[in-house]
């Protein structure tokens, strides 16, 4: 007797992911799969990096929200492409989702793709998008706990943005035990600590994109 197997869903996701690695390679485009909790300023980062990078880099975002298109709004009001995914109840952005999203935008002249994920500190870390580094954000209002809790996000990021060091001295958060919990999950991943309020460490960011840009 034949027994039909489904194929393993992170299979199938990881073909299409490797699809996508191959024709962002062929075009020189330098991609980043953006990931945090709701809130900790995914957005407000592109914004700010948008209107920094704009003059010498074309730059596109794909947005996952589970509703809405105020993000890619903002976007676009930033002066970037903007592609919208609205998941319709889904946490994570897999690679079928940008498959979807990939002919809404021109990325042949493109040199900077960014994949803002849905605001989640799961499972978006479980799906290759076919990007080539996954970015992550943690906010000093969200705690230095995080890491502990979440591993896999920090395990899989190539670099973590700590934002709103600005409210430092508001919050209960130690920088020094996110640094140490962090290095030992990932000895490394790159650490910037910014803020998007006061433009604080972001330059040492733009630096990090300017460098990794390939073309
Ligand atoms: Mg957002
Ligand atoms: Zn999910």
């Amino acid at each position: 007797m034949r027994v039909p197997v489904v194929r393993n869903i992170l299979e199938v996701n990881d073909r299409i992911a490797n699809e996508h690695r191959a024709l962002f390679k062929k075009n020189n485009l330098l991609v980043l799969n953006l990931m945090s909790s709701p809130g900790a300023g995914k957005t407000t980062l592109l914004e700010n990096t948008i209107g920094h990078l704009k003059e010498k880099l074309s730059i596109g975002v794909i947005e996952g929200d589970i509703q809405a298109s105020v993000d890619a709004e903002r976007i676009i009001g930033a002066g970037a492409a903007a592609v919208q995914i609205n998941t319709g109840g889904a946490c994570h952005l897999d690679a079928n989702m940008i498959k979807e999203a990939l002919p809404a935008i021109d990325i042949e002249k493109m040199d900077l793709l960014f994949i803002e994920n849905v605001g989640n500190l799961v499972c978006p870390a479980e799906f290759d998008l076919g990007e080539d580094y996954k970015v992550m954000i943690l906010s000093v209002t969200e705690g230095d706990d995080k890491s502990e809790k979440y591993p896999l996000m920090f395990h899989e990021a190539s670099v973590l943005l700590i934002n709103k060091i600005d409210l430092l001295p508001y919050v209960d958060c130690n920088m020094n035990k996110i640094r140490e919990t962090v290095l030992k999950i990932n000895p490394h991943i790159k650490i910037f600590e910014i803020s998007c309020q006061t433009k604080e460490g972001l330059d040492t960011w733009f630096q990090w994109i300017s460098d990794h840009i390939k073309r």
